[in-house]
């Protein structure tokens, strides 16, 4: 947490128009809608898994929560989906289908009610020699596309210049991107699947990295 919160004073030092940043945190005092940070799967849906064993719900995790911890040194009211290592299910539903409809159903309501919302995930592909972070976004709401771009342009600066992947818009099979009526946004960090990615995701200094270029896009996005 130290390392992210010195990079985010470097970053805030000279990415950042302070005017600017005052009154936007202005308008979001104005409002009571908050950022949700949702770290994706959870519980008994593990999402993908890399050929170590490493699961994709810790990975999310891991990098959703200096992110949200971030957002809130710059002034945003933020909420997560989740801060452990669960489903956001109705829990007497037992079957993990229902559970699973259940978690997606219970993840749209916090999406609807948010300002706005940023998705975390990895990404996996039988090939391994892919890699770099993918963005999605949302199909209800145009801010959506704009969220991703601010944020894609920090990510690729700060961490990937190779990185020529382009912001996708979301397809039907992504739910929660397809239905939120709120700007939302997945981000697939990276590949488990590529040995020297996988690598980073799982170091603690990568992901708060990862996670400190992400808030500098919230901060640099402009509503
Ligand atoms: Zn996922």
């Amino acid at each position: 947490m130290v390392i992210g919160c010195i990079l985010l004073a470097v970053y805030l030092a000279i990415n950042v128009n302070n005017v600017i940043r005052s009154s936007r945190l202005q308008n979001h005092a104005q409002t009571d809608k908050v950022l949700l940070i949702d770290p994706g799967h959870g519980g008994r849906d593990g999402g993908t898994s890399a050929s170590d064993g490493t699961v994709e719900k810790s990975i999310n995790l891991a990098i959703s929560m200096p992110l949200a911890d971030m957002l809130r040194v710059f002034g945003y009211t933020v909420e997560v989906t989740r801060d452990s290592d669960c489903m956001i299910c109705d829990s007497e539903l037992v079957p993990l289908r229902q559970q699973k409809i259940s978690d997606m159903k219970n993840r749209l309501k916090m999406y609807n009610k948010s300002r706005l919302t940023i998705s975390i995930h990895q990404n996996h592909f039988s090939q391994s020699r892919y890699h770099g972070t993918q963005i999605f976004y949302g199909t209800k709401n145009e801010e959506s596309k704009l969220l991703a771009a601010s944020i894609r342009q920090v990510v690729l600066e700060k961490l990937q210049p190779q990185n020529t992947r382009e912001l996708k818009k979301a397809t039907n099979d992504i739910y929660l991107l397809c239905n939120s009526t709120a700007p939302a946004i997945v981000i697939e960090c990276g590949f488990l699947s590529n040995s020297t990615e996988l690598s980073k995701l799982k170091d603690k200094d990568y992901q708060q990295k990862m996670a400190c270029a992400i808030a500098c896009g919230v901060l640099a996005y402009d509503p």
